[in-house]
């Protein structure tokens, strides 16, 4: 049963396709069945993935309006190795036309019921704002991994965040958490980067990742090339740190999952 992580943060720039698409191929690599949702229409995500969101006969639109069946949108084994729901433009109306449609925040959810079974971790790529879309995102996800730059205006925002999360946990998915912070594009020379990366760990506490990943030219050269980090250079520090953050989310799933085992 895939675990449904949404990677979201309402600000943008901040590291949120970056890490879909490298977690992504990174846990493909130690062998996870991994799908990524492209929720945001500027189509990063589906770029970054290789695939042309120019190019695309269905996409998560389809997908959230109902005018396609999931096995019918789902992208197998794109470049990156992982399968994909892409998205373009498009998916600017669906944010319009649902909220003419019956069950509005629940449309994803209901759709994943169909292939939850064949995949180990579900990845959502979330727009840049608390709209339709990154509600029907957190409300089909069990965990929200939130990619956090750890910069002067990092924190602003984060409450807003935190209260949506809240509210959709009140409301549809009483089985919503944090799932992790994780520090983006960081610079440990740099004493502002250390002191709110102290205050995450203070507030969020063993919720914060211990992985960073650090600004790395690799990360942003790789989606040019359509490329996850690992499969453009091996052997940057971006590519390493995305690995060793796989290595940390499959040892954290792994440990609930052993929780929730009956002794
Ligand atoms: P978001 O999806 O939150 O808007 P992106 O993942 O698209 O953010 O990242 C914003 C920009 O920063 C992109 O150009 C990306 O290539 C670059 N970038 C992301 N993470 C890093 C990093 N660790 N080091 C260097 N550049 C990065
Ligand atoms: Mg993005």
């Amino acid at each position: 049963m895939a675990k449904i992580i949404a990677v979201t943060n309402q600000k943008g720039g901040v590291g949120k396709t970056t890490t879909c698409v490298n977690l992504g191929a990174s846990l493909t690599a130690t062998k996870r069945k991994v799908l990524i949702i492209d929720m945001d229409p500027q189509g990063n995500a589906t770029m970054g993935s290789g695939v042309d969101k120019h190019d695309l006969e269905l996409s998560v639109y389809d997908l959230l309006v109902g005018k396609a069946h999931i096995y019918d949108i789902i992208k197998k084994q794109v470049p990156a190795g992982y399968d994909l729901i892409p998205a373009n433009g498009d998916l600017t109306a669906a944010e319009v036309e649902l909220l003419d449609l019956d069950f509005k925040e629940l449309r994803l959810r209901n759709t994943l019921n169909d292939v939850r079974e064949l995949y180990d971790y579900i990845l959502i790529d979330c727009p840049p704002s608390l709209n339709m879309l990154t509600v029907n995102a957190l409300t089909a996800a069990s965990g929200v991994l939130i990619p956090m730059q750890c910069e002067y205006y990092a924190l602003e925002g984060l409450s807003a965040l935190m209260n949506t999360i809240q509210q959709i946990s009140e409301r549809v998915n009483p089985a919503l958490k944090v799932e992790g912070i994780l520090r983006t594009m960081f610079d440990p020379r740099n004493s502002l980067t250390r002191d709110v990366s102290e205050q995450l760990i203070s507030y969020f506490d063993d919720r914060v990742y211990t992985t960073v990943i650090p600004r790395n030219v690799r990360l942003a050269e790789a989606p040019s090339h359509g490329l996850p980090v690992i499969s453009y250079d091996r052997n940057s520090k971006g590519a390493k740190a995305y690995i060793a953050l796989a290595g940390e989310v499959n040892r954290k799933t792994k440990a609930e999952r052993a929780a929730l085992v009956p002794a």
